[in-house]
């Protein structure tokens, strides 16, 4: 027994040591597709549900890999954060967004997605002003979008963070809402200026009495805590006429556009009548 409870204490000893170096091996390839630029945003129209006008666009994370391609952030966004590389790639993408966001007309706003490992590094209000400032714009075109993770785990520093950054000016969004279990008891927690419903629920739209039922209440209780909604992944005309009866105030999915690399966007742009 005392020999097989070593070999099995060996044994796990091996798989650990296997995952360390998997897991730095990793941390090596990330921070190297970091340092050689192999890291692209997109971005992806928000249109207001009744007017149809572009008001803003969602950065989301490509990774153009030397040998597999473009490589989906499903896929690598789990990685980064096992390996707390979502914290520069993080400080990446926010500097950059804003950037490209400082040269789009002053009516454009930007979303960018934050990972819970991000609150924990205490410096985020911090990066988040120093963003703002090397790229010259204003906080109020500034969207943060995280998920109800943020709150789950060490909520009063990941609250207190919060807090700063909407003391900027820069707006907090809800992200995938209705698909945690507490999304709810969330609202409590935090002012949030905008709920992002899921695109579960939206997809269902035509087939399911119940989600309609769903997005209809989501948007009533939005109103009435003076938070908007904006409604993810509307794909069809149909799916549009729905959240917009219910009273979305925003839409985003391949109905109006695809995630588009930022030439396209400054293609789009062009085409842009300011307020
Ligand atoms: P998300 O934040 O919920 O972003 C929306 C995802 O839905 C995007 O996938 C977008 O391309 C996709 N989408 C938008 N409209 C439609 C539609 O009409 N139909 C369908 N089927 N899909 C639609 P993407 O770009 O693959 O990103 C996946 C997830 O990766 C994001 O989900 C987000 O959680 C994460 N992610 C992406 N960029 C970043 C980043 O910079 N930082 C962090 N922390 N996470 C990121
Ligand atoms: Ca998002
Ligand atoms: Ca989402
Ligand atoms: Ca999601």
């Amino acid at each position: 027994a005392k020999a097989m409870g070593r070999g099995t204490f060996c044994f796990f000893e091996t798989v650990m040591d296997a995952d360390r170096q998997a897991r730095r091996d990793l941390e090596t390839v990330l921070q190297q597709a970091l340092e050689s630029n192999q890291f692209e945003l997109y971005y992806q129209p928000q249109v207001d549900t009744i007017t149809e006008q572009v008001v803003g666009f969602e950065a989301l994370l490509r990774w153009h890999h030397p040998e597999r391609g473009l490589v989906s952030p499903v896929e690598f966004i789990p990685l980064a954060e096992e390996t707390g590389m979502i914290v520069p790639i993080g400080e990446w993408v926010l500097r950059q967004a804003c950037k490209d966001a400082a040269s789009w007309p002053a009516d454009i706003g930007v979303a960018v997605n934050l990972s819970p490992l991000q609150f924990k590094s205490q410096t985020l209000a911090h990066t988040v002003v120093s963003a703002l400032g090397d790229a010259g714009l204003p906080a109020s075109r500034l969207e943060l979008e995280i998920t109800e993770s943020v709150l789950l785990t060490d909520n009063d520093t990941a609250l207190a963070t919060l807090h700063h950054i909407r003391s900027l000016g820069v707006r907090i969004a809800m992200d995938d809402f209705g698909t945690g279990y507490s999304s709810l008891s969330y609202l409590r927690l935090f002012p949030f200026d905008k709920i992002k419903i899921d695109q579960s629920f939206i997809r269902e739209l035509g087939n399911s009495k119940d989600c309609a039922a769903i997005v209809k209440a989501v948007v009533d209780l939005g109103a009435s805590l003076g938070i908007t909604t904006t409604a993810e992944g509307v794909e069809t005309s149909d799916q549009l006429n729905r959240v917009r009866e219910q009273g979305c105030s925003e839409i985003q999915g391949y109905l109006f556009g695809k995630p588009l690399p930022i030439s396209s966007v400054h293609e789009l742009l062009k085409r842009h009548s300011p307020e």
